[in-house]
């Protein structure tokens, strides 16, 4: 029937809820009742529709370029907000690419959780050749804390539920979900599906150490003529910030932050003891270690450390306890029950600290940190520009803004970012952790500023850039407030390596000193800059934070500025030939 004459009468438009929903849709609920504000991904065959689903029930989706940068950005909310960011992949290669960031997450302890379309089950198990055939549930499992497939819709929103409480609980790490097509695309009757879903109760359940332990870590912190703490990323993830202060400022104990902890206490406090590692290492004789690994980083525990050290240590894995060393005092459990135990103990005990422990750790970082500023300071001038002259302009603008959030990879560019700029605020560094690696940067960098909304720099060296540079875009088509920072020395720890003999080929070590990096952040609409001296990166890097947007800055350094893996050299094998690095 037609009319002209339009109706004043509007006819109420009721929203369309279809009576039946697929596995897609029930994906994505389940994501939205547990309460996941983001997620992050790249789509295509057999997810494209899930990421629609995803947005349609008001989650963020946050569409990047390679998955392992996603991977990192949902690890990076994990460690930040201490719920478990998420990460959506494709198949085969996608899941491949994404589980390198969910390997990287277990190893570090953040609680992350990959969902990945995967092909029919039942063809892959037959060798069926299906397309992007790959047992992915068998290959994740080895590298993940937990692993769940659904080959049933019904399956998805405990699998949801499971994956996340797995991926919090005890010590976190990277869950796999394989969420198969027949999963993805079965089709159910939308009332059916709604009594699919349940609350779960207590997802983080904070086990308390047991008593016995702590006062025997009592009487061991009470006994200490020189004691000390050390703090690791697990302190800071913990979010224990109050109870951290109290123990160290009540009993005036000596803290060393692993890098990641860096600002849990101010690290230039009058009880920091940052420039008196060796010191510490050599003299004290209890160490509290929370929330931290007696791994590579601290020489296992042996070597070095005081052979008469009591260790006192609190983490949340039993089986982390005597990895390398006896340990005099473990207190299992979750981190604030067991400060909060220890707190009380040691009220009732006295004291026996060595009063000039304090006074000459103060001292020694006094004259250190004297001669580490004069390194700064004589570097300003130097031509072509250097890390350290770098890093004079850019000291004093991070530290007087404490709440940026900054993220760093590199070799030189990670070594000497992190011994120079202070940190003020918990959870505000986020570097290549654990297993030191390359290709965090933009990924991290995106997962820090969408899951705080707060302001963020990336200082990367130019090889670190190259492993995740294409994500930049993704910061920009988000309009992020991110700012890169690129230390182009031109290569692998420098510009200068000598090619072998017999080829005219770069040195394998060898990219490229004129690369203009500020060009490509061009291509995509960001705000970019070059700079050549102090001064210009002063006033780009002062102008990049003002803007709140997406901003890159090419830091051109010295080829010869930096060495073979920073600070580690120890690490490489030496050839028996010589060879110039
Ligand atoms: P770092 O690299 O800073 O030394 P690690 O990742 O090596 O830090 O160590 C972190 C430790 O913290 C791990 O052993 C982990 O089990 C522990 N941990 C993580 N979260 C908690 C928590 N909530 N309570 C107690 N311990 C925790
Ligand atoms: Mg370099």
């Amino acid at each position: 029937m037609t009319n002209n004459t339009t109706s004043p009468v509007q006819q109420p438009t009721a929203p369309h809820f279809p009576e039946q929903v697929t596995g897609m849709y029930i994906l994505a609920r389940a994501l939205k009742e547990m309460g996941i504000k983001n997620v992050y991904g790249l789509v295509g065959i057999p997810i494209t529709e899930a990421g629609y689903m995803v947005q349609g029930q008001g989650i963020r989706f946050i569409g990047f370029r390679h998955e392992q940068q996603a991977g990192m950005a949902a690890a990076t909310e994990g460690y930040l907000t201490k719920t478990p960011g998420v990460l959506m992949t494709v198949s085969s290669l996608g899941f491949m690419n994404g589980l390198t960031a969910t390997a990287n997450a277990t190893v570090n302890c953040y609680p992350m959780i990959q969902i990945s379309g995967a092909s029919d089950p039942t063809m892959v198990d037959m060798n069926m050749g299906t397309y992007e055939q790959l047992d992915q549930f068998n290959t994740a499992k080895p590298l993940c804390k937990a692993v769940f497939r659904c080959s049933k819709a019904e399956d998805i929103p405990a699998a949801v539920a499971r994956a996340y409480r797995a991926a919090v609980s005890g010590r976190p790490g990277g869950v796999y979900i394989d969420m198969t097509t027949p999963a993805l695309g079965q089709i159910m009757n939308r009332e059916d599906a709604e009594k699919l879903f349940y609350n779960p109760v207590d997802l983080y359940s904070p086990v308390a150490p047991n008593d016995e332990a702590v006062q025997r870590a009592a009487d061991i912190i009470a006994s200490a003529q020189r004691p000390a703490i050390l703090l690791g990323k697990g302190a800071a993830y913990a979010q224990v910030d109050d109870k951290i202060k109290t123990l160290i400022e009540k009993y005036s104990i000596p803290y060393l932050p692993m890098s990641m902890a860096k600002g849990l206490m101010p690290d230039d406090g009058p009880l920091s003891a940052l420039a008196c590692r060796s010191t510490i290492m050599e003299k004290a004789d209890v160490v509290i270690v929370i929330g931290a690994r007696l791994n590579w980083m601290l020489s296992f525990g042996r070597g070095k450390w005081n052979p008469a050290i009591k260790f006192v240590q609190l983490d949340v894995e039993p089986q982390e306890i005597d990895v390398n060393v006896p340990i005099a005092a473990p207190v299992v459990g979750d981190m604030a029950l067991s400060l909060d135990a220890i707190l009380k103990a040691l009220e009732s005990k006295k004291m026996q600290a060595d009063t000039s422990w304090v006074t000459e750790l103060q001292a020694e970082s006094k004259t250190k940190n004297v001669k580490f500023q004069e390194r700064l300071t004589s570097a300003v001038n130097a031509q072509p520009m250097t890390h350290w002259s770098a890093l004079s302009a850019i000291k004093p603008i991070l530290e007087s803004n404490p709440d940026i959030i900054l993220i760093n990879e590199g070799a030189n560019t990670l070594d000497d970012t992190r011994d120079s700029v202070n940190m003020y605020l918990p959870r505000h560094r986020v570097d290549c952790a654990t297993w030191a690696i390359m290709g965090m940067g933009m990924g991290s960098a995106i997962g820090a500023a969408v899951a705080t909304g707060k302001s963020v720099v990336a200082i990367e060296g130019d090889s670190a850039f190259g492993f995740s540079g294409m994500d930049f875009s993704t910061a920009c088509r988000y309009k992020l407030p991110l700012t890169v920072v690129i230390f182009n020395n031109g290569g692998i720890y420098n510009g200068v390596g000598v090619p072998m003999d017999k080829t005219s080929d770069p040195a394998p070590t060898t990219l490229d000193i004129n690369a203009r990096y500020d060009k490509m952040g061009d291509a995509f609409g960001a705000k970019t800059y070059y700079v050549t001296t102090p001064q210009q990166l002063t006033e780009a890097l002062k102008e990049a934070i003002a803007s709140k947007t997406t901003c890159l800055i090419d830091v051109q350094l010295a080829a010869d500025s930096g060495k073979e893996s920073g600070h580690i050299g120890y690490l490489n094998p030496a050839p028996i030939q010589d060879i110039t690095v």
